[in-house]
């Protein structure tokens, strides 16, 4: 992602009210700091995709060796895992002991009117909750799947208005319709089959719970994804309370299954903002209860504590971020010195990185695509604008369906990737009139403008893969002269006076967020990160982590891509001892340091 656009737009980001050294008193957290609540003598953490790469690490990790991993544990090695052969075993992967809406992606200043505590006057209808503003673009940086399947819209009661109770008759959740479990159920369990990690970590929960005693509350997407999640901390120990990060993603029937489960769900798809953040309320301020780890999406919820309940921080012992928009809150608190806990920053992990970017975006291309214009890519010519982790992606799908695929860069180093994997370098300007299909992923602005447009074909598709919608000039293509015509859901015909017209989709913002699903399978990467890093935070001992923000130790990063291998019954090779001592690594990883890039 982006982080330098980031920066400069989330400049604006108002962070205020709980310094904390006003906690310092009672606090243990800050027994282990300076006065300004954080440690200055240690190198401040940096995201590498935002700085200039050196020879020394750039990024603050936690101890290599993981608590969770020690001592009575360690890294698996893949020789160590078994896999049990699908056939036999109802398709079931296993490792042993040893070894798991779509808004426009718009980067908006989020706002923390006082108000938001009163809960009183709200809308109830649909129609008053679409979100003009405050909401973090949290949904738009991390990625949840589709949304709910079931229609729900014939019941227009607010589920702040109704009474429901489980089949347990327990009733501390807020939800659209219990009775909507069952077919919740089934979409857990879909999700399960292609979360492989999860449920090996679970396995392991049988002989330990690494979060006995954890109260985690969260605010994420609740799909059937988080679902598998949230199922997996509490089999690991963790007691959970839930709010959704998005007002549109949530999966009511898989919200609904939670609920029934015991969860204390709080969320429904097309809350308003009042509701979104009554929610969240609701998870945080509860008598006799009170959460010891967060973890977050967007950062709402910790900002919400942090403006609301900053005494709970006493007790809080880490937060765990998965969004950009999240991170870079995070990393503006802890400049500040306002940041009261370790933070563990699971955006930037290595594994997560690869898949929400190259994997995920090599997939997804082609079904955004053939969802909104049932395009057939043999054959067609391709611009492809940026050759980093997504623009890779692209190209590598587009190329292996037929397509002519040519490359625009600004980085020569970039550029000569894309000559050395087949591709045409080439300047936009010099293709633009013959390709079929125009594809931006640069983080950039202004890559496609008016005249590009002007200039190519008829029938010409135009999307963007890039995370704002900055790098196509839309607004350019809404004067007098052109027509404008919606012929299917995110698909405008842009139609120029001579009858020539373009096909737009999601007029500009990210295809795939917009057109098509994200596969099970990174949200799994994404969530047993998660996982991985609440049980890291959570039994780290005391002074392994200060008030900053970390990334998810190299080992643990590792650890997470082991746990997917099984899956491929893949064999990983080990060290012998003499290859381990050659190359001065410990056997059990981490096998690279920290500059690496994979
Ligand atoms: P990246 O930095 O690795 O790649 C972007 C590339 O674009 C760079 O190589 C850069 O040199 C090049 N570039 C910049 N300006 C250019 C221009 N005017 N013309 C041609 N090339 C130019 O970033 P990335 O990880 O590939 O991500 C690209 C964008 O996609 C970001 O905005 C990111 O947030 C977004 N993203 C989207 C998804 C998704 O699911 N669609 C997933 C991850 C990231």
């Amino acid at each position: 992602m982006s982080v330098q656009v980031l920066a400069a737009e989330m400049a604006e980001v108002e962070l205020k009210d709980v310094p904390c050294k006003q906690l310092t008193p009672e606090s243990p957290l800050t027994t282990k700091a300076d006065d300004k609540g954080i440690v200055e003598s240690e190198p401040k953490a940096v995201v590498t995709s935002a700085t200039t790469p050196t020879m020394e690490p750039m990024v603050k990790t936690g101890d290599p060796s993981p608590g969770f991993l020690t001592p009575n544990t360690k890294m698996p090695q893949a020789s160590a895992m078994k896999r049990t052969d699908p056939q036999q075993n109802g398709g079931e992967a296993f490792v042993n002991r040893d070894g798991t809406v779509a808004e426009a992606p718009r980067l908006k200043k989020i706002q923390f009117a006082d108000q938001k505590q009163e809960f009183n006057k709200r809308p109830t209808k649909i129609g008053r909750r679409s979100l003009s503003r405050s909401i973090s673009q949290s949904s738009t940086d991390s990625y949840g799947s589709a949304a709910s399947y079931t229609d729900s819209s014939d019941d227009e009661t607010s589920p702040r208005d109704k009474q429901q109770k489980n089949s347990k008759g327990n009733g501390d959740f807020c939800i659209k319709n219990i009775k909507q479990a069952d077919f919740g159920r089934r979409e857990i369990e879909i999700a399960e089959q292609e979360m492989p990690a999860l449920m090996a970590l679970r396995k392991r929960a049988q002989g330990e719970k690494p979060l006995a005693g954890a109260k985690v509350v969260g605010c994420t997407h609740i799909t059937a994804q988080t679902a598998v999640l949230m199922e997996t901390l509490s089999a690991l120990g963790a007691q959970c309370r839930w709010a959704a990060c998005n007002i549109y993603s949530t999966q009511n029937e898989v919200a609904a299954a939670l609920a029934e489960g015991g969860f204390s769900v709080f969320a429904w798809k097309g809350e308003s903002e009042d509701d979104f953040w009554w929610c969240i309320d609701r998870c945080v301020n509860l008598e006799g209860w009170q959460p010891n780890m967060i973890l977050d999406d967007g950062g709402d919820l910790t900002h919400w504590i942090y403006k609301k309940y900053p005494n709970m921080f006493k007790k809080i012992k880490g937060i765990v971020e998965e969004s950009v928009t999240g991170v870079h809150r995070l990393y503006q608190l802890s400049k500040a010195g306002k940041l009261c806990v370790p933070a563990m920053n699971v955006n930037d992990s290595v594994t997560k990185q690869k898949f929400d970017n190259l994997y995920c975006c090599r997939e997804s291309i082609l079904d955004g695509l053939k969802r909104t214009t049932d395009v057939m890519f043999g054959g067609k010519q391709v611009v492809v604008c940026g050759y980093g982790e997504v623009g890779k992606g692209c190209c590598a799908a587009l190329k292996a369906m037929g397509s002519i695929v040519y490359v625009t860069e600004i980085d020569p180093i970039c550029a000569l990737q894309a000559c050395m994997d087949g591709f045409r370098l080439v300047k936009l300007n010099e293709v633009i009139r013959q390709v079929d299909i125009v594809i931006t992923c640069t983080g950039n602005k202004n890559v496609v403008v008016r005249e590009f447009l002007d200039r190519m074909k008829n029938g010409c598709i135009v999307c963007n893969m890039g995370h704002s919608n900055t790098e196509i000039d839309v607004a350019s293509l809404r004067t007098p002269e052109l027509t404008w015509e919606r012929v299917r859901s995110q698909v405008d015909h842009v139609i120029w006076p001579d009858g020539k017209r373009i096909v737009l989709l999601a007029e500009g913002r990210l295809l795939n967020l917009s057109c098509s699903t994200v596969p099970t399978f990174v949200l799994s990467i994404t969530a047993t990160t998660q996982a991985l890093a609440l049980i890291e935070l959570y039994n780290a001992p005391e002074g392994r982590y200060k008030q900053d923000v970390y990334l998810l130790p190299k080992k643990m990063d590792e650890y997470v891509a082991s746990l997917h291998l099984p899956t491929f019954d893949a064999h990983l090779t080990e060290l012998s001892d003499e290859q381990a001592k050659y190359l001065g690594l410990n056997k059990n990883g981490p096998f690279k340091p920290n500059y690496y890039r994979y």
